[in-house]
């Protein structure tokens, strides 16, 4: 059976914290790949194009073999997590799935569509991250405290918190970066940086 994690973000745009946390994920588990699902446009917050965002996240991929991006949501009018690891595992059938995620995202995991039913399908490698810069022992906490939260309500759920170091990077930092016309060069990857330049993403708004 092979190991399949899939990465689900907006990633507008997608900076060194995502590259890390994938690359982290693929080599700490063991996994053969990492899918990237960039999300369709969320109704809440403005941002940039899907198209822009897909190119973007295939440009800093392009050169690592463990790492691929799908458009799973493209045609979606909802992006619901649940929905993505059922269509992926129709296309990937025989699969152990693993999704990951950041801390912030994963203490909200019990609020998601069905979220529940998937904190069961998959095993979750999540990435500590906190405004605070909290330590592993914290995180772990924290982890602990969501998988409570599931378990009262009789869900049971495999997780794992990555051995990585703290990148105080968010894709805010950077559109707001731009915003003030300051430079984003080593916070993305340089062909990431070249195409928001090219393209005047982030500039105004
Ligand atoms: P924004 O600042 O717009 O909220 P973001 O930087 O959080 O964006 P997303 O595309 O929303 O980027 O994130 C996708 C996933 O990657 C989420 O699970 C998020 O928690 C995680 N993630 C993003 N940046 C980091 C980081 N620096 N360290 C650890 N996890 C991260």
């Amino acid at each position: 059976m092979q190991r399949l994690a899939i990465f689900g973000g907006t990633f507008d745009p997608i900076h060194w914290g995502h590259l890390v946390l994938a690359q982290t994920a693929l080599h700490q588990v063991s996994l053969e790949q990492v899918i990237w699902v960039p999300s369709q446009n969320p109704p809440h917050k403005q941002a940039a194009l899907f198209e822009h965002r897909v190119e973007m996240v295939q440009r800093a991929i392009a050169d690592n073999p463990g790492f691929t991006v799908s458009l799973v949501e493209k045609s979606r009018g909802a992006s619901y997590a649940i929905n993505t690891l059922i269509n992926l595992s129709a296309e990937y059938p025989n699969t152990h799935w693993y999704w990951i995620v950041g801390l912030d995202t994963f203490q909200t995991l019990p609020r998601w569509y069905r979220g529940q039913e998937l904190a069961q399908l998959c095993d979750w490698l999540i990435a500590p991250r906190l405004p605070g810069g909290e330590n592993i022992a914290q995180s772990e906490l924290i982890c602990k405290e969501v998988e409570q939260k599931l378990t009262q309500q009789t869900v049971s759920i495999q997780w794992h918190l990555l051995n990585i170091p703290l990148v105080g990077l968010s894709s805010s930092l950077i559109r707001n970066l731009c915003r003030d016309g300051q430079s984003i060069r080593y916070l993305v990857p340089e062909s990431v940086r070249l195409y928001i330049e090219n393209h005047n993403l982030y500039t105004n708004g």
